[in-house]
């Protein structure tokens, strides 16, 4: 099995001073991890979040991390803050003669998969009016262990093996605008945010989430040599649009996903605290 990379740690530790998400400056502030801590994220945001918001964006977060990604994360070893309570079998759905069962799998010998949900590009991209909710299609890829095929040798008789799904889109769709706002947040400063429509998906007061969160689907930006996870923070002009492309587990090939984040405050891109010489750089064609 493969270790797992850590990567690109500029974003490392960046004092906001203000919650992200709110505004609010005059209350206990807390670190702000981009990629979850339990994705062993290593990108922090310190001083930036509240108690409010801090548990707006837990909440969301429990879905991809204990329904739609508790094997991998399990077979990978990754870290939790629950770590005694990681199991040493893994379950696997197994059918004989037309009745399913869960088996219980050592970890060392449990087909990994990794599920990617995919979506459509972000809708503003393509569409007139925002559209509630979010498409989304499951695909999977084989990260350790045997391949299905293989431990189905393992299990003569048997003659379906899968694993058990079952993960709110909308949770995960959030769980990425967050991770594009905070890395975006660390790369260019919070000041270039002021009228970005992420805020409110990842709070939840904007229930059409499609439009601002999706795949992306152009050439990959981000390798697949360096990092565990790989963030890129780029820019489409006119207007300094402002991107995040996100690829979790990109060492293992998963697919990006693209975070519109809108434009950069115009009073800001002209002020000293726009990273100019990164802006050069970091231009996309959309
Ligand atoms: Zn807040």
């Amino acid at each position: 099995m493969q270790g797992l990379n850590d990567n690109y740690v500029s974003l490392q530790g960046r004092e906001i001073g203000e919650c992200i998400y709110c505004g609010k400056r005059e209350v206990p502030l807390g670190t702000e991890h981009a990629v979850p801590y339990g994705l062993n994220g290593p990108w922090t945001l310190l001083r930036a979040s509240c108690g409010v918001c801090a548990k707006i964006t837990s909440r969301f977060e429990h879905g991809p991390m204990r329904h739609l990604w508790p094997d991998v994360r399990n077979a990978l070893a990754m870290q939790s803050r629950r770590r005694d309570k990681r199991s040493t079998t893994l379950p696997m759905v197994v059918q004989r003669d037309g009745v399913r069962e869960t088996i219980q799998v050592p970890r060392t010998k449990f087909p990994t998969y990794l599920p990617t949900p995919l979506f459509p590009p972000p809708a503003v991209t393509w569409a007139n009016r925002p559209v509630r909710g979010v498409f989304t299609n499951l695909d999977v890829m084989h990260v350790c262990g045997p391949t299905f095929a293989e431990a189905s040798k393992e299990y003569p008789g048997y003659d379906f093996f899968g694993m058990h799904i079952n993960f709110s889109a909308e949770d995960f769709v959030r769980m990425l605008a967050k991770i594009g706002f905070c890395a975006a947040v660390a790369t260019v400063g919070i000041g270039a945010f002021t009228n970005t429509p992420i805020r409110k998906v990842i709070l939840g007061t904007d229930q059409c989430i499609g439009h601002w969160v999706g795949s992306w689907w152009q050439e990959p930006v981000n390798g697949t040599n360096g990092g565990l996870h790989e963030i890129r923070i780029v820019l489409s002009e006119p207007g300094k649009e402002i991107h995040a492309i996100i690829r979790l587990f990109a060492q293992f090939g998963a697919p990006e996903y693209h975070v519109m984040l809108g434009p950069a405050d115009p009073t800001y891109v002209a002020s000293s605290a726009w990273p100019a010489q990164w802006a050069k750089t970091h231009l996309i064609k959309q």
